[in-house]
């Protein structure tokens, strides 16, 4: 519909002669995915939701040539009703601090001088000519900045460890394989900013002594692929990606590889051992890939987002990346918002922002004015999270020490309506389904976890079963081999904690 709606416009605009004083330029993701296709008129910002390609000659007559706004296409805030054409204002945006997304909705991802024109590749030119690799690891570790992919691994001492492991051949990964159902931070990233993640990486590759990239990316994103490639394509040819950069002795290059969509791929050493060419299986560290990963070389991994704020923290300074967010947690997070909320959409808010100001401030509230009862983080990892914790400032070790998760950024929202045994089997299905079972903590334990939900929704539970239910879930976290058994249970046990009086009601025996 976007592009149809962009060639509707520039079609009108043909016809009256303003295509040189108007420019429509396609963008990636603007984030309201709620109230999309969007078109927002810059520099007055106005922003009309829910545009169809019929609009189009509304959008051209009305607004661009006599300058009105065009009210029903303008977005109504669902507290107030009020009507809001700039975006500056709308709650939505207002609470956000973009500095991954800071190009998505903004510029052009197929047109590299849209970049360039953003302070694009400035960051990578400042390490090649002003910094040695240490100086741009020692910007990255002041940074505080942990990784953004669920393990909350501080990136800069990973790079450290990469660094100090010597090889004839490094490797620099991205792992872009965003495994969780409703998250779609990376991909939107890739399809909205891709020179972003190209040129983190090979300030990357500086800093660790890589000259090859990697990128993991699941199939089943076509356009990132797609977006990916050309940014590629055009990096080589402004000399920002190849044989010496910049003019510089730095040469690093980037090659993409397919996943096909297992959850389980998204934990480092599954991730590598499915770019070798081999069964998508985690093991155990160590050795971690820093020392011994891709074909046994050492081995950078990080994914979309955490890549996505490396330029800026070098532009800006690791000190000011940590002005944001709180101590434990600098910066920013982006979450993919969803479920049983107004405004359904991709969020980035500084670290310690309450999950009550996403969900009623950025994400409007509950919808059809129903009650909120629990947010789901952490995608199916995480764990459920209730109206008394909506105060709770979103950090990686606040969401931990609540038994939930930062995860990747997933966060699903739940009212009065959803019944939480239900949301705790449908998690488990999941994550059943994508064990690869090779320990039997997960292969064997989540499925018996699995059995008995199954048994308990359909009234044939016992409070037997719910204490069976607690220990096999404590058994399997403590077990497991990889992050997926380890937190698979979550969701379970979350909702035990919070939610008893529903499992019991669920039960035959009923005490
Ligand atoms: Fe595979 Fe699950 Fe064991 Fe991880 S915990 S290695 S996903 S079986």
């Amino acid at each position: 519909k976007s592009a149809q709606i962009a060639e509707n416009i520039n079609a009108l605009l043909k016809e009256k002669g303003m295509e040189e004083e108007v420019q429509v330029v396609l963008t990636g993701c603007f984030g309201f995915c709620e109230k999309g296709p969007i078109v927002k008129i810059v520099p007055s910002n106005t922003f009309y939701v829910e545009v169809k390609p019929e609009d189009a000659a509304r959008i051209v007559e009305e607004d661009l040539i006599k300058g009105e706004k065009i009210e029903s296409l303008l977005y109504k805030d669902p507290s107030t009703k009020e009507k809001i054409s700039d975006s500056d204002k709308m709650g939505f945006y207002d609470k956000q601090q973009r500095i991954a997304l800071r190009n998505c909705g903004l510029i052009n991802p197929e047109n590299i001088k849209e970049y360039l024109g953003n302070r694009g590749y400035q960051a990578l030119g400042k390490c090649l000519t002003e910094m040695t690799p240490e100086d741009v690891i020692n910007e990255v570790k002041l940074s505080k900045i942990r990784g953004r992919g669920g393990g909350g691994f501080p990136t800069g001492l990973k790079w450290q460890f990469a660094a100090n492991n010597h090889a004839d051949q490094k490797y620099v990964v991205c792992n872009a394989d965003e495994g969780d159902p409703g998250a779609f931070m990376d991909r939107s990233i890739l399809e909205g900013d891709p020179h972003s993640v190209i040129e983190a990486m090979a300030i990357c590759g500086y800093a660790t002594g890589a000259n090859k990239g990697l990128v993991y990316i699941r199939a089943e994103y076509p356009l990132a692929i797609k977006r990916l490639r050309k940014a590629m394509a055009d990096a080589r040819e402004y000399g920002l990606l190849g044989e010496n950069i910049l003019g510089t002795d730095f040469s690093f290059d980037i090659e993409i590889k397919y996943g096909a969509g297992a959850f389980v791929c998204g934990e480092e050493t599954a991730l590598i051992h499915s770019m070798e060419g081999e069964r998508g299986e985690p093991t155990s560290k160590p050795p971690f890939p820093a020392e011994s990963g891709y074909f046994g070389r050492p081995t950078n991994v990080n994914n979309v987002e955490t890549f996505a704020n490396i330029p800026e923290i070098i532009l800006n300074g690791g000190e000011w990346y940590t002005t944001i967010g709180t101590e434990k947690s600098s910066g920013t997070k982006v979450f993919a918002l969803a479920g049983k909320i107004n405004n359904v959409g991709l969020v980035e808010v500084p670290m310690g922002t309450t999950l009550r100001e996403v969900i009623f401030e950025i994400g409007g509230g509950i919808k059809d004015g129903k009650k909120f009862k629990a947010v789901q983080t952490g995608g199916p990892s995480g764990g459920c999270l209730t109206e008394k914790d909506l105060d709770t400032p979103i950090d990686f070790d606040t969401l931990t020490s609540k038994g939930s998760m930062m995860g990747s950024g997933g966060m699903i929202v739940m009212d009065e309506d959803d019944c939480m045994v239900a949301v705790s089997k449908f998690y488990l299905e999941f994550t059943v389904e994508e064990s690869c079972g090779k320990c039997t903590p997960c292969r064997v334990g989540n499925k018996r976890l699995l059995e008995i939900l199954d048994k308990i929704t359909k009234g044939n539970g016992t409070m037997e079963d719910l204490e069976l239910l607690r220990e096999l879930s404590e058994t399997i976290k403590d077990t497991s081999l990889c992050g997926l058994g380890q937190t698979a249970p979550n969701p379970v046990l979350s909702t035990l904690n919070n939610f008893w009086d529903e499992y019991v009601a669920h039960v035959k025996d009923k005490k």
